[in-house]
């Protein structure tokens, strides 16, 4: 068994301001549609404050965690 956070995107709640990319790159870049990607949606357990910190800096309430196990 193995469990993962992961960080998922809303879908349709993405308005593209890019507050997430400013806080973590290495974890979120815009799509050529303007809307959100996530390169690294596995957050490792030295990441989850940064991630956390995107996923409240986003305006549209557009991230999440979500706890994949496998
Ligand atoms: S997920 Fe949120 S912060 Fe990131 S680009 Fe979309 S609206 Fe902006």
């Amino acid at each position: 068994m193995n469990d993962n956070t992961r960080v998922v995107s809303v879908p349709g709640r993405c308005q593209g301001y890019a507050s997430c990319v400013i806080t973590d790159p290495d974890r979120f870049d815009l799509g050529p549609d303007g809307r959100v990607l996530i390169l690294k949606p596995v957050i490792q357990a030295g990441e989850l404050g940064l991630a956390e910190e995107a996923i409240r800096a986003c305006p549209a309430a557009a991230l999440k965690k979500e706890l994949e196990t496998s």
